[in-house]
């Protein structure tokens, strides 16, 4: 039973985050959102999901960029039963045109954020005797596009984190697992559609179908619904096995 559970979700007021957190708040997990604004809606996120699914519901901004302010979002949360680390941002250049300070923003929020809120929610699961990690990896932490370098890399770099994680808390009832999503169609991924239909001349359909869809078999889209399954499956006694993997859910991408 997961109720009264606390989750740690990063990067969760908007898309795929507070897609998990609701989903987790709907079980009876109490759920602390997260991201760098600290903005009135931020925090009316949080009440909505305490008002409408009975749990207790918090907003700490901290800023996933900074070290320190990864390990203070685990330190004033209080606990953290749950972590999924989330937060993430893109950017899309060849190698050497990529700009210096966006691959170091990519590799710091997307990669090593997870290693820092890891290193302070370890020793809270330790105490508890209990702990599920959940790190929102990516196909691209599977595979590769070009023009991708920085996400990519940090991807592949979560899925390295998250067996060497799963390795050091293997005789624990601790687990840690990456989520390998393809597409989902979150505001992120919606803004570049209006983008894309004047670049090639087509209408959003073509867009969905011929260019965001194009490597997802399935075509369709992954759903922030979905991916909260797959936490939830996760954080079930039936994963209690399933540690140090990576579990796709991208529509057969990686199948290709
Ligand atoms: P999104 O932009 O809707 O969400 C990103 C979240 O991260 C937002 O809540 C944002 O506020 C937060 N964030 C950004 N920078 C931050 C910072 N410095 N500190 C704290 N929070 C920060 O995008 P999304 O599509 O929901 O992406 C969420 C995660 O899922 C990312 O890690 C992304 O790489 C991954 N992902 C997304 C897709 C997709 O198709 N949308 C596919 C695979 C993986």
């Amino acid at each position: 039973n997961l109720a009264g559970k606390t989750a740690v979700v990063t990067g969760s007021n908007s898309g795929i985050g507070l897609g998990v957190a609701t989903e987790l708040a709907k079980a009876g997990i109490n759920v602390v959102l997260n991201s760098f604004t600290d903005r009135d809606e931020d925090h009316e996120l949080a009440e909505g999901l305490a008002r409408d699914y009975g749990v207790e519901a918090r907003y700490i901004k901290a800023d996933m960029s900074s070290g320190e302010e990864c390990r203070a979002l685990i330190e004033t949360a209080g606990a953290c039963d749950i972590l999924v680390n989330n937060a993430g941002i893109q950017h899309v250049a060849p190698i050497n045109d990529f700009p210096a300070g966006k691959w170091d923003a990519i590799i710091a929020i997307n990669l090593s954020s997870a290693f820092h809120t890891t290193a302070a929610a370890l020793p809270m699961m330790r105490k508890a005797g209990w702990g599920r990690v959940v790190n929102i990896a990516s196909a691209h932490g599977l595979t590769a596009s070009p023009y991708k370098s920085a996400y990519v890399a940090a991807k592949h770099g979560v899925v390295g984190l998250t067996k060497v994680t799963a390795l050091e808390t293997a005789r624990e009832p601790i687990t840690a697992n990456a989520i390998c999503p393809g597409y989902v169609l979150t505001p992120l991924v919606e803004a570049q559609i209006p983008d894309t239909m004047k670049e090639y001349g087509m209408s959003k359909e073509e867009v969905i179908e011929k260019v965001l869809l194009e490597r997802q078999p399935s075509k369709e889209f992954a759903t922030v619904e979905q991916l909260g399954g797959t936490v939830l499956y996760l954080c079930s006694p039936y994963a209690a096995q399933v540690t140090g993997t990576t579990i796709s859910v991208d529509g057969g991408w990686t199948a290709l």
